[in-house]
């Protein structure tokens, strides 16, 4: 990866392994993180409980408004994050075409 910190949001990239829609964005203000999440279909149900369960403190979960109208733009959630939030909830990206497991 180059290491140009671009000017546009990652909208529109892929993973180059797995091709999946990748979202990666500069989340936070004064200590920022790179997030870099797959980027569901916008009707896929996403809650925050499952996303929660299956987080690690190196993974967080982010939260992911879908606006009208401008970019996408994941947010940061805490402990505090309402669980019944009905926006997206996202891990970082697992590239499946990794083999993890052999059966
Ligand atoms: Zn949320
Ligand atoms: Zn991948």
């Amino acid at each position: 990866m180059a290491g140009r910190a671009g000017s546009q949001d990652g909208d529109g990239s892929r993973c180059p392994a797995c091709r999946a829609p990748i979202l990666t964005q500069w989340v936070g203000d004064t200590a920022a993180l790179k997030a870099r999440v797959e980027l569901p279909a916008p009707s896929e149900p996403r809650p925050y409980g499952p996303a929660a369960t299956a987080s690690t403190p190196d993974d967080l979960v982010w939260c992911l408004p879908r606006p009208r109208h401008g970019p996408l733009r994941l947010r940061w959630t805490t402990g505090r994050h309402p669980p019944d939030c009905p926006h997206q909830h996202l891990t970082s990206h697992q590239c499946t075409t990794e083999p993890s497991t052999i059966f």
